[in-house]
């Protein structure tokens, strides 16, 4: 046998991935599969944007882009952020990567290395954990509890910061839990921060525009104080319907404090992808600029289904759900029931089509919750919570 490196032991999955693999096999068996599984949009990306893409093929742009994006789509990105926002930063600041993921990858390959510690919400996207310990760094989990909303409490996240800690990362609204971090808690963790200038911050803001309720998502590029060791990730996969045209970007800081970063992710892209496509770049811009009806539709269709579903789950025998103010998941707790998750998770495909994810796959502290992704349509998300509840009934 050939022998690889034990990094490659060390590193985890995503297990949405694992259960749309399961689910489709199952499809293709013949069983009928409702999946409240993987978290995309179940809505297709709005067609000026696809035209864009097919205009750009058509005009030509076929060879690389410079590794940190086209100035256009940079610029574009600047616009963005000033909207969201009100702060101004420079396209020198802004990187384009191919999606989310690998601004993720890129800060904690910067500042992880064995001996340092990393502090990741818990539950929380399970990649942030599966990297750390990639690159053999102390993963410190961040309890995200749900008698605290599942948001970051800034008192405990700050007593978790040791000399070793070498970078927090922030994820509101989050994925799993669907929880938003308060301004006011924000802003307590960025002056305490102030305590902690050895600490850089990576802040996961890609589902920004998918709050509820008037809630009003607060990022951490407002707080001048943090803005020299602050990474912000985002990118088009949520917002826009786009999560198969892997598109990203992220802001990084300048100064003398930060300013080096953007220097090194732009040679980690030379050196992993050279740069993103062409014509998802011209479809990026597009879909800054252009209308933003589609978005705003998908957002209703999103809230509508996230009533329905919390009001489904709380009927549910052994089930209560608190209401998830962000992102497009349902995180109940299922503790009552008798069930552990992933057994029950499991059973659920198994005996009733249902694919959904188990609260473990998000982190020790997941343990007794079920994530569902409510990007699916009314009729899917009803039949679900009927086979849930006859299930749950037996
Ligand atoms: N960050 C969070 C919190 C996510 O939930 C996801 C996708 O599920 C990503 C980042 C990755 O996004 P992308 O598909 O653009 O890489």
């Amino acid at each position: 046998m050939i022998r690889t490196v034990p990094a490659f032991e060390r590193m985890g999955e995503e297990n949405a991935f694992a259960v749309l693999a399961r689910a489709t096999a199952l499809q293709q068996q013949g069983k009928e599969i409702f999946n409240l599984g993987i978290g995309q949009p179940d809505f297709q990306t709005p067609p000026h944007v696809v035209e864009a893409a097919i205009k750009a093929l058509r005009d030509g742009h076929h060879g690389y882009t410079p590794a940190n994006g086209l100035v256009a789509t940079r610029e574009a990105v600047v616009r963005r952020t000033l909207t969201m926002t009100g702060v101004e930063v420079s396209p020198e600041a802004v990187m384009i990567l191919p999606g989310g993921k690998p601004t993720m990858f890129a800060a904690i390959l910067m500042f992880g290395e064995p001996g340092a510690e990393i502090l990741y919400p818990d539950p929380g996207f399970p990649i942030y954990r599966s990297l750390i310990e990639f690159v053999g760094a102390k993963p410190v989990p961040v309890p995200m509890l749900e008698a605290n909303g599942f948001a970051f409490s800034a008192e405990q996240t700050l007593s978790l910061i040791t000399p070793r800690t070498r970078l927090l990362i922030v994820n509101s609204p989050a994925n799993p839990t669907g929880g938003v971090t308060p301004r006011a808690e924000i802003e307590k963790l960025v002056r305490g921060l102030e305590a902690f200038p050895h600490v850089a911050v990576l802040s996961d803001e890609i589902y920004d525009t998918l709050t509820y309720d008037g809630e009003k998502h607060c990022s951490l590029l407002e707080f001048p104080e943090i803005r020299d060791r602050l990474i912000v990730l985002n990118g088009w996969s949520k917002t826009w319907a786009m999560t198969g045209w892997r598109m990203g970007w992220s802001i990084w800081p300048t100064g003398a404090t930060g300013g080096h970063l953007y220097d090194k992710v732009r040679k980690l892209a030379v050196n992993c992808w050279s740069c993103v496509n062409a014509p998802s770049q011209f479809a990026g811009i597009a879909a800054i600029d252009g209308p933003q009806d589609a978005v705003e539709k998908m957002h209703a269709a999103f809230d509508r289904r996230r009533k329905l579903v919390v009001e489904g789950l709380n009927a549910l025998p052994g089930v209560s759900c608190v209401v998830p103010k962000g992102a497009f998941y349902a995180f109940p707790n299922v503790s009552a029931t008798g069930w552990q998750a992933k057994p029950l998770a499991n059973a659920l495909l198994d005996e009733e089509g249902i694919a959904l994810i188990s609260g473990p796959d998000f982190g020790v502290l997941g343990e007794g919750y079920l994530r569902l992704s409510y990007a699916n349509s009314e009729a899917v998300i009803l039949e679900a919570l009927a086979r849930m509840k006859r299930f749950l009934s037996r």
